[in-house]
This record gives structure tokens, sequence and C-alpha cells, in this order.
């Protein structure tokens, strides 16, 4: 009962009281929380305990950043409930063999990061950063009240306590594994028939197709992809065929980090997490966020680094949001390319040059991967092979390297991420 009361006080203040209108009093704000924050968990954390040790006197934009090989290094001593990394592997890679998400430590979840970046990270979420979490993503998600009834579909490589308790008697949440034979789960979900579709974007691509062929027909009021970068082409063609706005949650293992408001735009959640940006060119708005998450006390997110690259869109959204517009979730760091002239001097080649390089010559590809194996070489793998001279001295032209035409042949495990570029080895 107290966890509903805590979901439904976070519903209510972030829909009704976090209004903010504009960026000056978005920032007081957050100077406030970051204190506020800081002074609550450092003295629990030995980690941070530490690492505030010589910061006290500079401001928080001078301190350094951390990021997830630092924080699960120090796990043990991150975390402030005094948990140990090896019981929590333990609890987490069996819930995942087991498929039976419900195993927790003590009264903690514990949930397990994709490890897209080589590092797999654990993360602990306590029954309060729970309920939090859950009041903030409806007020922020649900299209009507947290009173109206209403079925959400969510297909996810792994269910986690966290998702399961956005559960009442009013919202009925189903789980589809992604690991779960493909035709069943289109057969339940047409028989479902959500009114809130949440799903990763490859999944809802073969929902779209299905829809199209008539194998399915539902009509969801809100479609949310999630868990992996949701490319403008597939978002394009999921709005055709569905005939509405295609939203996003952005949510990392670190926290919930962005989602899009009601027309559509995606805004960095500004009133749960503080984020630096950390720009990488001068004028395209890219950047890698460097965040605090309020809302986190169990494994205290300050400053931390993620290795994700986002496009800032410097107009206004029309909502009226001072929260930051990202104009595209672009991919990990570690997929940047790289290039050297002939002086042997290094240049970065972002994953959207190529992306939309090779959209332009086969515009409905849907699914390739281009892979840089080492400095001098990348395999372009495409969906059907075809005369792709042409491509190919455009390619060179972005990234001037021995490219190697293959078909593509992906894994048929929906669970795993669908990059498109990929970077095999460490500049
Ligand atoms: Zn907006």
């Amino acid at each position: 009962m107290l966890q509903k009361i805590i979901i439904l006080f976070y519903y209510v203040k972030t829909k009704y009281f976090h209004n903010f209108t504009d960026r000056a009093s978005l920032e007081k704000w957050q100077k406030s929380k970051i204190k506020k924050f800081i002074a609550k968990v450092v003295g629990k954390s030995p980690f941070y305990k530490n690492y505030f040790k010589n910061l006290q006197t500079l401001p928080p934009e001078e301190w350094p950043s951390i990021d997830k090989k630092i924080m699960m290094e120090n796990f043990d001593d991150f975390n402030t409930a005094g948990i140990k990394l090896k019981n929590s592997l333990e609890v987490a890679i069996k819930a995942e063999e087991d498929r039976d998400f419900t195993p927790k430590l003590g009264k903690y979840s514990v949930g397990l990061s994709s490890g897209t970046s080589g590092i797999r990270g654990v993360f602990l979420v306590s029954p309060l950063e729970q309920a939090k979490w859950c009041g903030t993503i409806l007020a922020k998600m649900l299209p009507g009240s947290i009173f109206g009834k209403q079925k959400i579909a969510f297909f996810l490589r792994a269910n986690n306590n966290l998702y399961e308790s956005v559960k009442s008697s009013r919202i009925k949440f189903r789980f589809f594994d992604l690991k779960q034979d493909l035709k069943s789960n289109l057969n339940e979900l047409d028989k479902f028939q959500p009114d809130i579709l949440i799903a990763p974007p490859n999944m809802l691509n073969i929902i779209s197709d299905a829809q199209e062929k008539h194998d399915i027909q539902i009509s969801p009021a809100k479609i949310v992809s999630v868990a992996d970068v949701l490319y403008e082409d597939i978002k394009n063609k999921l709005e055709n065929i569905f005939q509405q706005k295609i939203h996003q949650v952005y949510q990392a293992t670190e926290g919930f980090i962005a989602c899009t408001c009601k027309h559509g735009n995606l805004h960095l959640n500004e009133d749960a997490l503080s984020v630096r940006k950390k720009y990488l060119d001068e004028d395209s708005g890219r950047f890698i966020p460097i965040i605090t998450d309020f809302n986190r006390t169990t494994q205290p997110i300050i400053n931390y680094e993620l290795n994700d690259i986002l496009v800032e869109e410097p107009m206004k959204c029309p909502c009226g949001s001072p929260f930051t517009v990202i104009k595209k979730i672009e991919g990990r760091c570690d997929d940047i390319l790289y290039y050297e002239d002939k002086e042997g001097k290094r240049h970065i080649v972002f994953p959207d040059f190529i992306i939309r390089t090779i959209l332009k010559y086969i515009p409905k590809a849907e699914d390739f991967l281009f892979t840089q194996t080492d400095v001098d070489n990348a395999v372009l793998s495409l969906p059907y092979m075809d005369e792709c001279g042409e491509l190919l001295k455009a390619l060179k032209e972005v990234i001037p390297i021995n490219i190697t035409v293959e078909t593509l042949q992906r894994s048929s495990d929906l669970s795993l991420k669908q990059k498109r570029v990929s970077r095999k080895f460490n500049p």
C-alpha cells in the first residue's frame, strides 16, 4: 500500500508540479537539488566519500566524471546498501537464465545492462526508488490519467521487478519475452489488444509488418520505442503504418534519461536528473551526457558519463518545456569510426554519416551493418547483394578506407540490439 502511495505522489509531483517554464528557474532548482542530494548520499558511499574529499571547493561542473567502468570496479564501495557485486551478479544471472524475474537481493531489485560496450553493468534499485521511477514514468508516458483503465504490452529481453511495479487493478501490464516464439507472441499481442505498445524498434518493425499484412489487427493509442536506437527511416515507416507519432523512452541502466512529449519530441528528463553536455564537435550539437540522477540513492549516479552520443536540437519545442530537446540518439561512443589521412593524422567519423550515405543509395534497406575492423578496413553487410559500386564510392568519400561487401546475417534473437554501425577495435 505504501508503495502505491509513493507512486501516486511522484506521479502527481511530476505531472502537476514540475512545470518549469524557463531554463533559468530550472537550473536554479537543479543546483539546489544537486546540493541536497550530495549531502544526503555522499556519507553513505565509501567510494563517493573518497571522491568528494578533494572536491568540496569546486563547483559541480568542474568535478571529474565517473563512468560504468569505475562504477563496476568499485561496486562494493559504491553502493550505499553494503551489497557485494558477487552476490548481485549471482542473483541477476540466475534470474536471466531461469527467465524468472522476481528474485531480489534482500529488498533490492537487481538488474543487468546488456553490456554493448563490453562491460556488463549491474544495477540495484530499492523499493522507494522503484516507486519514484514508476510514478515519474507513468506521469510522463501515460496518454490518459493513471485512474483510467489501460492495457500495456511490453516487449523486452528480460522482465524486471521495476516494470512489474507498474501493474495495478486498472493498469493491465503484459510482458512479452523477446526470447519466446515470435509467432505466438504476435498472436498473443493480437488477442491482448493493447492501449499502449512498448517495444524495441526491431520488434515494432516486425509488428508493423504483421499489421500491414493483416496478420494482426491492433490499434494502440500510444506506441513507445525503447531499449535501442530508433532510426529515422524506421520511425517514418512505423508512423505511416500506424498513423500516429512514435514515442520514445531513453532509459539506461543509470537512469530514466529522456522521453518524448506530446509533440513526439525527445526531452531530457531534467526534472529527475541534471545533464552536463560534453560536446563532441563545434556546430552539430553532438554531445555525451554526464548525468547526476536525483532519485538514485542506492547506487548514486553523480557526474556519470554515459557512453552515448546525443544530438541536441536548438529549436524550442512547441510544448513549452525548457528541458533540452534531443534531435536524435545517435548510438554508442564506442562506435565512432576513425581513419588516418596521408600524414597519419586521425579523423573521426560519426555513425550517422555512414547510415545516411547508405540510406541515400538503398533507402529501403531497413537493416544493414557497417563494421570497422581496424583503422584501414571495414565490412559492409547488406540485406541483399546488389550492384553497390556507387554506394561504395560515396562511402569512401565519408571514410577513405578499404570496404568489403558481404550479405548480412543477423541472429534471429530479437533481444539483441541491432546496430547499424560498429567498431571492432580500440583506437
Ligand atoms: Zn516538447
